[in-house]
């Protein structure tokens, strides 16, 4: 069984700034980290790695910096890591990121699972995943909380709903989606980080000319979308602690408050 994880190296977010002229994320100096549900998907992974004998190949789009991120992955146990980097992905929304994607991972070939987090902790949209299967033409289940092999091409998994849950049986090759239910995710071993962050660098990289990619729908022209402006809501809530000498006071000058701005 062959499995790609997609991993997106993210701005940690306890420790993001936001720049209030330009109304951006302040990244600079800031640690960045492999996304949280992502490394449930690698979790996952590796577990199907021990139990199954998969082939696990970690994949990322980003910077050189997201090296980072697949030499922490590779720490942990994965066995191959690709960065997809050129400056023609710049700029690039979830459409144009899932494009790209999706093609490094028919270049990549022979995949029985895709695992995408469900959301990343930056852009928040938890469309890349989705947006992937839909490229591939591949069936998806999303919110994914267990998996089962059933048998070689047969999975069984559930997946988390706020209505309860939904168990699955899918063929492979399929999309699946972390959430962080699923598992609790295993630190790198230090073997493994010194053999990774010491050692050679191993991870191969594919850019444009790599990728069978249509130029007109990726990077920042091939976008669909575009951000207008970021920016942190004002709250503007206010409270008020109402006091009385008995409960029956108070609560007639609740009821007097709510019926004066038509809430009762
Ligand atoms: C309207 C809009 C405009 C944007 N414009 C720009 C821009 O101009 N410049 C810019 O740099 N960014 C831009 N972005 C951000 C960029 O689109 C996102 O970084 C990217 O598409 C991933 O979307 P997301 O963070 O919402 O991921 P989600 O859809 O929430 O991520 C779901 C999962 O997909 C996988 N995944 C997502 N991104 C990657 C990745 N890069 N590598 C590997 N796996 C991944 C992960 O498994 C992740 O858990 C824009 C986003 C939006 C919504």
């Amino acid at each position: 069984m062959n499995i790609i994880v997609c991993l997106k190296q993210v701005p940690d977010t306890n420790e993001v700034k936001i720049n209030q002229e330009t109304g951006t994320l302040i990244r600079d100096g800031v640690p960045s980290i492999i996304n949280p549900d992502d490394r449930n998907a690698l979790e996952a992974a590796l577990q199907l790695k021990d139990k199954e004998n998969a082939k696990v190949t970690v994949l990322s789009m980003g910077p050189m910096q997201a090296k980072e991120a697949l030499k922490e992955a590779l720490s942990m146990g994965a066995d191959e890591a690709y960065l997809v980097s050129d400056r023609k992905f710049g700029g690039s929304d979830t459409w144009a990121t899932a494009t790209i994607l999706a093609a490094a991972i028919e270049t990549i070939g022979d995949y029985d699972i895709v695992f995408c987090g469900r959301q990343a902790i930056d852009g928040d949209t938890a469309q890349v995943g989705p947006e992937i299967a839909e490229f591939l033409d591949l069936a998806q289940v999303t919110y994914v909380k267990d998996i089962k092999v059933k048998n070689e091409k047969t999975l069984e998994v559930s997946r988390f709903t706020e209505y309860g849950d939904y168990i699955y049986e899918v063929k492979t090759p399929v999309v699946l989606t972390a959430i962080k239910e699923l598992n609790e995710p295993r630190y790198p071993t230090i073997k493994g980080l010194l053999k990774y962050f010491t050692e050679e660098d191993n991870i191969k990289t594919l850019t444009f000319d790599d990728l069978k990619v249509d130029e007109t729908q990726i990077g920042l022209k091939g976008s669909p979308t575009n951000v207008k402006r970021s920016f942190v809501p004002v709250k503007n809530k206010t409270s008020e602690i109402l006091e009385g000498d008995t409960v029956k006071d108070i609560t007639n000058l609740l009821v007097m408050k709510l019926s004066e701005v038509n809430l009762i």
